[in-house]
């Protein structure tokens, strides 16, 4: 039948998918100055060192695609996370451990010349922790004299000290090899959607609110069939078309059109639809008929994209059909039912009559920015520190939960991560995100705040 028939489409669809897959990530961590920059200069074969001699300096969480024996991997540095954690074990720690749970392995710098350090013991604690491959490099062997002073890094439990001089490329090609033994071929976290292809875009709205309709319309003539042939059997799952210059796929077209000709289990359908649609995307243009009262079918399916985490557009369509009335209405409802995603933005156009179908790209392109964005920890930490001194958390019980520090751990959609001494009320927490909204826009995306509690 024909639910069947779309679960079989997405699924094969998933398959046959002609994309190898993201990168498997890797992530390099250790105290400061043990040299990871410099290990990650020298396996990206650059050049000149640009690794800063000033110890303390920020610089910012990068990640760089790389490649060893025609392998690709993406490589994570999170030399410099943070303003000042010298001597801070915990803090160290808790950065490996952000670095370590978006990777898929990690390659654990010590410094041969400092020997164990109590701060490496907390950061192979959290390690353990992770379950996730750790190789060990013991940096600093520029020569065969310091082999043996490596011997006692056994001691913390990681296996064999690979022992490495990161300056001088010694060790590095044995390091790598043994690296990717560990590394799967294909990322197991979630870091996939690659920067620079065109990006993927779900229509969603309840049966009828003109999805068919706008997609004609943005899709026109220019139209592109993937996958399509004709006569196979096959359905044309995505659409890919140009756009305000840069290329679009429109994901699970077939589940669109197929909707057209469909009369019962509407509802089902459109659910199952969603879900598959939405798992494909990076961001959801919600349709909504602005002649209609929002239904809670409307909320729901805001409400699965929110939860989601995708980039969000409303669009209100069939606005030709409205008049003033029903506008002053319209707005009364989005108050009170979408206040949850006030902000995404909005686009009042009409399938039927092409009315500000331009502008809905130019929204798409907002929400995906700001789901894409990266906020530099030291300019994060900025913001914590005044948001704080003028708006402590309120006292609790005669306690005052402290933020120690934050860091955004991941983009698409922003998740943040704040180190705090107490729980801190949700209250408190709603705040920060709409301080966050005033400060760095998001428009258009999700994020999230999560909290890690420190004695
Ligand atoms: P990070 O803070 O862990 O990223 O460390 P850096 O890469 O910035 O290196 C810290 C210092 O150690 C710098 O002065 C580097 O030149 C030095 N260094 C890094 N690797 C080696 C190495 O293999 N041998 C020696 N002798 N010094 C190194
Ligand atoms: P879908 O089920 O979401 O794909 O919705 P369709 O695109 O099939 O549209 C459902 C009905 O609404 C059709 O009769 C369309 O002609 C009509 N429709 C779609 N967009 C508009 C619009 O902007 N204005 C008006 N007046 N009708 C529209």
């Amino acid at each position: 039948d024909e639910d069947r028939s779309l679960l079989d489409t997405a699924l094969a669809d998933e398959f046959d998918d002609e994309e190898t897959g993201p990168a498997p990530v890797l992530a390099v961590v250790g105290r400061p100055n043990v040299g990871k920059s410099t290990l990650i200069n020298r396996i990206l074969g650059r050049r000149e060192a640009v690794v800063e001699d000033v110890p303390g300096v920020t610089r910012d969480r990068v990640s760089y695609p790389a490649e060893w024996n025609g392998r690709p991997f993406t490589l994570v540095d999170t030399g410099g996370w943070d303003i000042d954690v010298r001597g801070m074990a915990s803090r160290i720690a808790d950065q490996a451990e952000i670095a370590v749970d978006m990777a898929d392995a990690a390659i654990f710098v010590v410094d041969a010349r400092t020997g164990v350090t109590s701060t490496d013991e907390h950061v192979v604690r959290m390690l353990r922790r992770a379950a996730r491959p750790v190789v060990l490099a013991v940096n600093k062997v520029d020569d065969e004299r310091g082999e043996l002073q490596a011997a006692e890094f056994w001691s913390l439990g990681l296996g064999e000290p690979h022992t490495v001089s990161a300056m001088h490329g010694r060790g590095v090609a044995d390091l790598l090899d043994t690296v990717l033994e560990v590394l799967p071929e294909v990322s197991a976290v979630d870091q996939k959607l690659e920067v620079g292809g065109p990006r993927r875009v779900a229509l969603l709205g309840r049966p009828n609110v003109g999805k068919s309709s706008l997609l004609n319309r943005l899709v026109g003539s220019e139209r592109v069939l993937v996958d399509n042939v004709a006569g196979t059997t096959r359905d044309p799952v995505d659409e890919l078309v140009e756009l305000g210059g840069r290329q679009w796929r429109f994901v699970d077209t077939a589940g669109i059109r197929k909707r057209a000709r469909q009369a019962s289990g509407a509802d089902f359908y459109a659910a199952l639809r969603t879900q598959t649609a939405l798992e494909r995307a990076e961001v959801a243009v919600i349709l909504l008929e602005a002649d209609q009262v929002i239904s809670e079918q409307d909320v729901r399916i805001v409400k699965t994209a929110v939860e989601a985490g995708r980039a969000i557009v409303l669009a209100f369509n069939k606005w030709d059909l409205i008049d003033e009335e029903r506008r002053h209405q319209l707005e009364g409802e989005i108050q009170r039912d979408l206040a949850h995603v006030a902000w995404a933005p909005r686009v009042n156009l009409s399938a039927k009559t092409g009315r500000h179908a331009d502008k809905l790209v130019p929204a798409m392109e907002r929400a995906l920015e700001s789901w894409d964005t990266r906020i530099p920890t030291g300019r994060l930490n900025a913001f914590l520190g005044e948001l704080v001194a003028a708006n402590p958390h309120p006292l609790r019980g005669g306690k005052q939960p402290r933020i120690l520090f934050g860091t955004q751990a991941s983009n698409r959609p922003p998740r943040f991560v704040l180190f705090t001494t107490g729980f801190l009320d949700p209250g408190y927490r709603r705040f920060i995100a709409r301080r966050l909204r005033e400060t760095f826009g998001f428009e258009g995306t999700p994020i999230d705040i999560s909290m890690r509690i420190r004695e």
